[in-house]
């Protein structure tokens, strides 16, 4: 289901063809799309979406971001970017930042940044549509979404709706106990999507005069966690407040992101992989 092409005669899925993506423009090509998600809010799930795609741009892909959390759609001003989504008769055109990867956001809609959002679930998810559909995203490597907190209305849209190749699962220490991530384990697995591995987020910080590494939160659980669910540990991130810097100042771009250079391989491996298995199954 989560590489349906819509060529029922060379699938041989038991779904009954009712599965109805979202369909793409013609003009836009994506090869892959990653979900990014978390069991709930403040675990740091837009900074690693974020992260993610600095790291694969940094690594040559070309990247885009679907920003879908309208919880707090705060992507694009991690990139310094603003202003309005502008568009033609049919397609709108993404936001670009600096280094070139484009972007969508709810917060782009907003008059103001600060505005809440008071959309409804379903209003939501036209937006998300459109935000697929019709906005020309052209040759993309790589979107990720980044998911709203939890396991709401949205999100079981976007994985009806959107053939994502996998879910990337952020975390805490604090926050990695087994009910909220086995609730966002367990939403993939009923949806049919690959869950990539988890990503523990402020799992350490280190410190700036002996190198000391504390754990503020107490010690690490992805291993754990990981074993429990039968998923991958991707990577443990550490608290940067450099990197709190630089998203607040828009100036995420200039975040040094080679020590995910291992974990962009890595996932790009598995989703290649797990889309072969796919089709060769
Ligand atoms: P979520 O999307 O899960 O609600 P955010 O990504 O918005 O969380 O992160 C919440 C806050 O924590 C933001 O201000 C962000 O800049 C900061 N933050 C997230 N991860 C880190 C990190 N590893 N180091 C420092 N600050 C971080």
């Amino acid at each position: 289901m989560a590489s349906c092409d819509h060529n029922c005669n060379s699938c041989n899925s038991k779904c009954d063809g009712s599965i109805k993506y979202f369909s793409l423009n013609e003009q836009s090509h994506i090869k892959h799309i990653i979900g990014v998600v978390s069991g709930k809010g403040g675990v740091g799930k837009s900074a690693t979406t974020s992260l993610l795609a600095l790291a694969f741009k940094n690594n040559g892909y070309k990247v885009g971001i679907l920003d879908a959390d309208i919880t707090g759609p705060s992507i694009p001003k991690g990139f310094g970017v603003k202003g309005g989504i502008s568009g033609n008769d049919s397609l709108m055109f993404p936001q670009v930042s600096k280094n070139g990867i484009k972007m969508v956001s709810i917060n782009l809609l907003l008059e103001h940044e600060d505005d809440p959002v008071l959309w409804r679930g379903p209003v939501v998810g036209g937006a998300i549509k459109q935000f697929y559909e019709d906005v020309l995203w052209e040759d993309l490597d790589y979107l990720f979404i980044d998911m709203p907190p939890g396991t709401g209305d949205v999100a079981l849209t976007i994985f009806q709706s959107i053939p994502i190749d996998g879910v990337v699962i952020v975390s805490t220490p604090q926050d990695l106990v087994q009910m909220i991530v086995g609730k966002a384990v367990k939403m993939a697995n009923m949806m049919n999507i690959n869950t990539l591995g988890i990503i523990e987020n402020m799992s350490y910080i280190k410190c700036p005069n002996c190198d000391t590494i504390i754990e503020p939160f107490g010690a690490s659980k992805i291993l754990d966690i990981a074993n429990h669910f039968n998923i991958k540990p991707l990577i443990k991130m550490p608290i940067d407040p450099n990197l709190a810097k630089l998203i607040d100042e828009g100036n995420i771009c200039e975040y040094d992101t080679s020590y995910l250079n291992d974990l962009v391989k890595e996932l790009d491996k598995d989703v290649s992989h797990k889309i072969r298995l796919k089709k060769i199954n």
